[in-house]
């Protein structure tokens, strides 16, 4: 039984990967320096990959941005605005295409969740341009690895899936690229076919309902244009992230010598897939769930492994990793200060690479100690007191529908806070200001004790106080106290929550050099006191200008958390919905009457296929309104979501039932809006004008015309200024600047239009 992962994190347990980005960017790492730390890295994961007794190390998942710009490149997919720049060296034009270009007022390639992940991908655009093929780092890689004495397991993704998230531009069909997009396949495969033995190529759209009939017809005759490339037996199409559902005979028909599936997020379909499988294909098992970071339940694992033997033998079976191991930290060993009865329930990304060498030992060389020891520790940590509070669970049962609703419908609430005596077309920001170096040293002398409480406050009330200061003079409408104190939305929260807990390095990227560190859910959650108030108080008590208080929503905290996966997700959301709105009252009660309910990741969380999201859409919006609900008409509640397809669910974003809404659409051009056309949105809609993840500078302009646009879908009545998101990652003379224009815009929009 041969085994693998289907990728190690890139960014290496010191995070190595992040510093050396953020140097090379700013000029203090050489170019060489900067590939010679990469280098590194592979081969530091490929020996993990290597000592852990897997067969095959995997290259291609270490990508010096984004793999699906990496295939971008190859391809030569490169967006016409770009043709305008002249970059020193083909590294310095892939990252324009990620972060834009201020020099030369370009803007970056949009970005997105990958799927249902936290991680985001560089949106391919098809335009008409030719293309003009690059290379893939991936054949160097390989040869490196091979070289030095590895077996790569080269991995890419697939066409499909790369055509399937492209976005077209004026009216091209995308899918009339596919010729384009399969002779640079091919020869990428051809290139690689000497170097390895098999070549993972990776298409999780089967997982989705994204194939439209166009693209399912050319399936079987590019896969063997594609296998054909390889010259022998070595492609496995890998697909992950859910079952294949109808899919499922593409996927078996395509001629692949391996097919691989995801058995942890689809479970059930090994049977169907035993029962269509040709007698030549090999089946790889994703059995080590690649997104969380708990051990894996290895006699639950077992019975599937021995179903697949048992039907088809050994030599056809492979293990891996249900998906890439991206999504999870990098090293356990890293931990020393998480409860013993919580680590001992854990693996990260070197120990998943061990659980699958261990399960095969169980298979093969009936291993029973580890067996026994396995289920012995997983029975002792479901026994752990904090896994179960009687009175939370008393409480959840005890939600009825009245907590779930405003107690009016939007027109009288917005009647009911006229009082707020707000401008037309307000202009206000979505919560953080730029993240300074010493802020971040004030927060991090603190929690390593080295700054006492009363300086901390001091130091805070400090920055928030400029914070205002600055927002005054900007002539923002609503202000926000900053948000500097918090790392980071969900963490903030979490710390202040029972129920969570925190390791000190478990990172994950979240896109190119940023990653984010999810706190753990492991028991029930409850709020131990005000987490909030006294911060936004202090910079109420600065200003005449309404200050909006500013949460993290429940889907949120629950999205960008490792969740227990020993409770229902629903469940573990509506008790972080009942904290959120016991702050609510409370900031409600200390005369803070805009509240804005951040629900970054509602759409992200959303299951792939339709059945499967009814069912999340439902409680997770019925969470926010449990979280939101509990407030006066005469207040203000705000939401905010970024990165977001909104089209498909802005039924549920209505029934979500906020006052305001803002959202990310200015890297698309307001596309986003196409979406409010057809639907009656009745509430408030801030489109974000300002494209935060960008160093540009956005011209007032611009911003007007953006505003322009939006006025076609949304009345003046109801449509706000904002950025597209928190600034925290900005600097202050890129963030100040481009605040000034967008006020600036809003003024001058206000003044033509005569509000
Ligand atoms: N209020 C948060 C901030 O401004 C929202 C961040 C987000 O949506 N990702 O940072
Ligand atoms: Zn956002």
């Amino acid at each position: 039984m041969r085994t693998h992962v289907l990728g190690f994190p890139s960014i290496g347990k010191g995070r190595e990967m992040k510093q050396a980005l953020e140097s090379f960017w700013k000029g203090n790492l050489s170019a060489d320096a900067f590939t010679e730390t990469c280098t590194e890295l592979k081969k530091r994961h490929w020996r993990i990959q290597k000592d852990s007794c897997l067969d095959y190390v995997t290259t291609g998942d270490f990508s010096l941005y984004d793999r699906m710009l990496d295939i971008t490149c190859m391809l030569g997919a490169i967006p016409s605005r770009f043709a305008s720049c002249s970059y020193d060296s083909p590294l310095d034009r892939y990252f324009g295409l990620a972060r834009g270009d201020a020099k030369r007022n370009v803007s970056a390639l949009e970005m997105t969740k990958w799927f249902d992940t936290n991680y985001h991908y560089l949106v391919p655009e098809i335009g008409g341009d030719p293309w003009v093929a690059g290379r893939h780092p991936i054949v160097e890689d390989t040869k490196l690895a091979k070289k030095i004495g590895f077996s790569p397991k080269p991995a890419i993704i697939g066409p499909f899936t790369w055509l399937a998230l492209a976005k077209a531009q004026g009216g091209i069909l995308k899918w009339s690229r596919m010729n384009n997009v399969v002779s640079a396949y091919e020869k990428l495969l051809a290139d690689l076919a000497p170097h390895c033995v098999c070549i993972q190529i990776e298409e999780p759209v089967l997982c989705t309902e994204l194939l439209p009939d166009v693209a399912a017809n050319q399936f079987r005759a590019v896969y063997a244009i594609l296998n054909a490339a390889c010259g022998r037996e070595k492609l496995m199409l890998t697909t992950y992230f859910g079952p294949l559902g109808r899919n499922l005979e593409l996927a078996v028909g395509s001629g692949c010598a391996i097919v691989h599936i995801d058995m942890v997020r689809g479970k059930k379909q090994l049977d169907d897939v035993l029962s269509v499988l040709p007698r030549k294909t090999a089946l790889s098992l994703g059995i080590v769930d690649g997104r969380n970071i708990w051990k894996t339940d290895y006699s639950q694992a077992m019975s599937h492994i021995e179903q697949a033997v048992s039907a088809i033998g050994n030599e056809r079976v492979l293990l891996g990793s249900s998906c890439s191991l991206l999504h999870c930290p990098v090293d356990l060993e890293e931990e020393t200060a998480l409860p013993e009865h919580i680590r001992n329930r854990m693996a990260f990304a070197v120990q998943k690479c061990a659980e699958i060498t261990a399960l095969r030992g169980i298979v093969e060389h009936g291993d029973h100690a580890a067996l026994e020891e396995n289920t012995a520790l997983l029975k002792i940590a479901a026994a752990h007191p904090d896994s179960r509070i009687d009175a939370i669970r008393e409480r959840t049962a005890s939600v009825s529908s009245a907590d779930l609703s405003r107690r009016s419908a939007y027109p009288e609430r917005r009647a009911a806070q006229a009082w707020l005596n707000l401008p037309p077309l307000p202009a206000t920001t979505i919560g953080s200001f730029p993240q300074t170096a010493a802020i971040r040293k004030t927060r991090m002398e603190y929690n390593r004790g080295r700054m006492s409480e009363a300086d901390y406050v001091d130091a805070i009330r400090r920055e928030i106080k400029d914070c205002i200061e600055k927002q005054e003079k900007l002539g923002l409408d609503v202000l926000v106290h900053g948000e500097a104190e918090r790392n980071d939305m969900v963490e903030y929260f979490g710390q202040q929550l029972g129920g969570f807990c925190f390791t000190q390095n478990g990172w994950v990227q979240s896109y190119g050099s940023r990653c984010v560190k999810p706190p753990v859910i492991f028991g029930d959650v409850y709020r131990k006191h005000t987490m909030t108030a006294d911060w936004i108080l202090y910079a109420q008590s600065l200003t005449q200008k309404p200050v909006k208080g500013m949460l993290t929503g429940p889907v949120t905290i629950l999205c960008w958390s490792f969740v227990r996966d020993d409770l229902e997700r629903s469940e573990v959301c509506k008790q972080i919905a009942l904290a959120i709105r016991d702050e609510v009252h409370d900031l409600e009660k200390a005369g803070i009457r805009i509240i804005q309910i951040d629900e970054a990741a509602l759409r992200e969380g959303m299951p792939l296929t339709r059945a499967e999201a009814e069912i999340y859409l439902q409680w997770a919006v019925d969470a926010f309104r449990l979280a939101s609900s509990g407030v006066e008409d005469s207040t203000q509640l705000h939401t905010h979501m970024c990165y977001s397809e909104f089209n498909s669910i802005l039924p549920w974003i209505a029934r979500m039932d906020a006052d305001v809404l803002s959202i990310e659409s200015s890297r698309s051009g307001m596309e986003l809006l196409d979406a409010f056309a057809g639907f009656q949105y009745q509430a408030a809609v801030g489109p974000g004008i300002y494209d935060i993840h960008s160093p540009r500078v956005p011209t007032a302009e611009e911003m007007e015309g953006l505003l322009y646009k939006a006025l076609r879908y949304i009345p003046k009545e109801r449509l706000w200024v904002n950025p597209d998101c928190g600034l925290k990652t900005r600097q202050w003379d890129e963030a100040y600047p481009a605040l000034e224009n967008m006020v600036s815009a809003a003024l001058q929009i206000r003044k033509r239009l005569e509000l």
